[in-house]
């Protein structure tokens, strides 16, 4: 059988790499060297049975992880609570080194790659034909886009929409020597939308505030000031920042701006391609499921291409209903969760998410 091609070596094309490297195919990687951003993501203990299931439960090392103490909130009213843990405690994730520690185990398979751009994806009656960046042209029975929220291969069949206008704003501080840390999150709703505040392993703290792109405060985006200041106005969240020391150094440089929407696809496997992680679906971090789905569902991608590749056009089909079904228990939760908080209900970003959590409303949702 020829190569299948894995488009994007993010965590969802790494785990179908590493799948088609366990059922003894040779599969090609492409996608262009580049720094992947450390945003204090959690690993949902979810993700342990998947990493094992991929004989990969080594990669969560003291370097790449800090487990995980729990998960703090001040959501739907003014008091600090600690969300139960039924399903497990999960981890903060060093995600660069993560994934150094997934590629370095799939690179001793002399897997092969293509440290380059894909440009242009083509049906073709009995394959799909890649358009590199450098104008190679390679061919292959079956192509798994795992290019994250680009997502390469979504042209009009793939009905692909954006649900909402979530950005985080973002930075990763470092922790004095000194101060005293509690392997926790912390999330806080607040008028604008929500905080989130998360230790990365390293003595490093994330913190971001999850809001809508247009309700931005002018500045906050350019003014590292006006940012911390917007922190300064909160419950818990200025509290923990002060006790750890970092009031002063949140407001040294401006915060990254990453977008964080919801995109959904109408399609995950189209033809001789399908698609993965957040090329099939990105969710509100609000979940912190993203990493786990991109693991579940680049492996679950594997055997779906697989037997596209042998000819079985139906292979995909149970791939996409399990995924859909995942996606709509996820929507779920999202929605009773920001349905549980009520106090700035009149506020847009509030507002913007009773409405989809109930009744669509056309006027309000943004395309
Ligand atoms: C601010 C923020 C906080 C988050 N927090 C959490 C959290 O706490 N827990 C959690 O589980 N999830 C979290 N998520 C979600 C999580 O980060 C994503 O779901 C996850 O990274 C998706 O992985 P992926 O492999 O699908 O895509 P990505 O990691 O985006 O990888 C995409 C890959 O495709 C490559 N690529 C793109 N275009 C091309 C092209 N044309 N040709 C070749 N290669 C290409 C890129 O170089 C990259 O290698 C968060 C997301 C955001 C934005």
């Amino acid at each position: 059988m020829d190569r299948i091609a894995i488009i994007g070596a993010g965590v969802a094309g790494l785990a179908a790499a590493r799948r088609l490297v366990l059922a003894g195919h040779r599969p090609i990687l492409i996608a262009p060297d580049s720094a992947v951003p450390n945003r204090g993501e959690t690993l949902s203990p979810k993700a342990l049975t998947l990493l094992e299931a991929l004989q990969w439960p080594h990669l969560l090392d003291a370097d790449s992880t800090l487990p995980g103490d729990g998960r703090f909130s001040v959501w739907g009213d003014a008091t600090l609570r600690k969300a139960p843990d039924h399903e497990g405690l999960g981890y903060h994730l060093d995600r660069a080194q993560f994934e150094r520690l997934m590629r370095t185990a799939l690179f001793a398979h002399d897997l092969e790659q293509a440290r380059t751009s894909v440009t242009a994806i083509a049906h073709r009656p009995a394959c799909v034909e890649l358009t590199l960046a450098d104008r190679a042209v390679i061919s292959a029975p079956a192509v798994i886009d795992c290019t994250g929220r680009a997502a390469l291969s979504s042209g009009e069949a793939a009905q692909r929409r954006r649900l909402d206008r979530l950005i985080a704003a973002w930075r990763v501080l470092d922790l004095p020597d000194d101060a005293e840390t509690v392997a926790a999150t912390l999330v806080e709703a607040v008028e604008l939308g929500w905080w989130y505040m998360s230790p990365l392993p390293g003595r490093r703290m994330m913190l971001g505030l999850f809001t809508d792109s247009d309700l931005v405060p002018t500045g906050v985006a350019q003014d590292g000031v006006r940012w911390a200041g917007l922190a300064a106005g909160t419950r818990a969240i200025a509290p923990r920042l002060a006790s750890l020391g970092l009031e002063a150094s949140a407001a040294e440089t401006p915060p990254a701006i990453a977008p964080a929407a919801s995109i959904t696809v109408g399609r995950l496997v189209e033809g001789r391609i399908v698609r993965a992680g957040d090329a099939a679906a990105a969710l509100d971090p609000i979940g912190a499921n993203g990493l786990a789905t991109a693991l579940w569902s680049g492996t679950q991608a594997a055997g779906a291409a697989l037997g596209l590749a042998r000819g079985d056009a139906d292979a995909g089909a149970a791939y996409e209903r399990d995924y859909l079904q995942g996606v709509a228990h996820q929507f779920a939760a999202q929605n009773a969760m920001y349905a549980s908080e009520q106090r700035f209900a009149d506020a847009p970003f509030w507002r913007r998410r009773q409405i989809i959590s109930s009744e669509p409303d056309p006027k309000e949702r943004t395309a």
